[in-house]
């Protein structure tokens, strides 16, 4: 498989300056065949909002894209995600994705309207998705991710964004079945396989740090990604923002089966290097340290249940909700309600229940649930 990635500089979101930016290193990353094809573009979005949200592609850098697609001899360009909770006839109006994909003359697909069955028999933990018909009709599927932190995998970016291929409140319960990072990340990594993404374009101008993906900070990076491999473009990407790449369970799954590459230092970097572009101040998720499978193995499972207990939880912050519900609809464990009358409502969480997935923070539109340590009181006598 084609190892290349290419990096190149693009400082602003200055339409021609993107065009140019992702034409450079489009040329400079072999791979992007789309003529004559029908492709489906596959943009991040999270939930709507705008762009200096710095949640969701950026809109122009969409448009660089089709651009780009089109003039590559594209038959039919499609353009769609899924946020976690789609309303019928979604169309990405506050991010203004669905306005450049309407005004560029490619076709935005309502990712809920149809569904096909896409099978996986060499998955590892998943043999087959429930995805948008788009990516049976497409002939291929180009990943359009931001660079972003993630409470849950540490980093997203092109493997993981082909989450959103799986329509709406449909990705909650595959949080339940694979409640780890270790056993989600290998259900990314089969989606991938299955899904056979041709390319990917990395929007990485304005990415996001702190406690993403949807409640982080922008963070001006000034960069563009190429490559038609999405495995050596994320493990370049989680380098520059500062992580070792390998402590990213996707990349970790998706190198030890082999497909992608066998090896990072197979990678090759025809424009510029991710070492020479580190930016040591990211702020980045702390990376949970692990006993390794043996010791998980001997631990008495009290022990276990106990150190589940001191993972990281979810909290409300009361003065800032709005009461919206969204939390409580996103929760595929159940483990979130809305109790109480008058100035008492609130939202709860059952901590017992709560399996620490963080969609709850990723979806909440004001930033009212934090991520926070647990003590070793609150865990021990299982106060709230
Ligand atoms: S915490 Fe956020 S998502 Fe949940 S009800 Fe409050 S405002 Fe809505
Ligand atoms: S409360 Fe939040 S973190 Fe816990 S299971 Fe529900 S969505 Fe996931």
């Amino acid at each position: 498989m084609n190892t290349q990635v290419a990096i190149t500089r693009c400082e602003t979101y200055e339409a021609e300056t993107v065009y140019a930016a992702l034409r450079l290193a489009v040329d400079a990353a072999p791979g992007l065949d789309v003529s004559g094809k029908t492709v489906l573009l596959k943009p991040n979005i999270v939930f709507d909002s705008p762009p200096e949200k710095a949640i969701a592609t950026h809109p122009v850098f969409l448009e660089a894209a089709i651009r780009l697609i089109k003039e590559r001899g594209a038959a039919r360009i499609l353009v769609g995600d899924s946020p976690g909770l789609q309303t019928p006839n979604f169309t990405a109006k506050l991010s203004g994705l669905g306005e450049v994909t309407k005004r560029m003359g490619a076709e935005w697909v309502d990712f809920t309207r149809e569904k096909a069955d896409i099978p996986c028999p060499e998955g590892k933990a998943q043999k087959q998705f429930s995805l948008t018909a788009a990516v049976r009709e497409a002939d291929c599927v180009i990943s359009l991710p931001k660079l972003k932190t993630h409470q849950l995998m540490y980093y997203t970016g092109a493997m993981k964004n082909l989450f959103g291929l799986i329509p709406s409140v449909a990705k909650s319960p595959m949080h339940v079945r694979f409640p780890s990072r270790e056993s989600f990340a290998a259900m990314i990594v089969d989606l991938n396989v299955a899904v056979k993404p041709h390319y990917a374009l990395m929007d990485a101008i304005i990415g996001m740090e702190g406690p993403g993906p949807g409640s982080g900070d922008p963070r001006h990076i000034g960069l563009v990604l190429a490559s038609p491999n999405l495995l050596a473009m994320d493990l370049a990407a989680s380098e520059i923002v500062g992580y070792p790449p390998l402590e990213i369970p996707v990349s970790r799954d998706a190198l030890s089966r082999g497909i992608w590459l066998r090896s990072p230092s197979e990678i090759e970097y025809p424009l510029l290097r991710p070492d020479t572009l580190r930016i040591p101040d990211f702020k980045k998720i702390p990376l949970k340290k692990s006993g390794g499978q043996l010791t998980e193995f001997l631990l008495p499972k009290p022990f276990r249940k106990f150190r589940e207990r001191l993972t990281p939880r979810p909290e409300i912050d009361r003065s800032i909700c709005r009461l919206c519900g969204d939390c409580t609809r996103i929760c595929g464990s159940k483990a979130m309600h809305i109790a109480g009358e008058g100035p008492e409502k609130q939202v709860r969480i059952d901590y017992n229940t709560c399996i620490r997935c963080y969609c709850c923070h990723e979806i909440c539109p004001v930033k009212a649930i934090e991520i926070r340590k647990v003590s070793f009181g609150k865990a021990l006598f299982g106060r709230s």
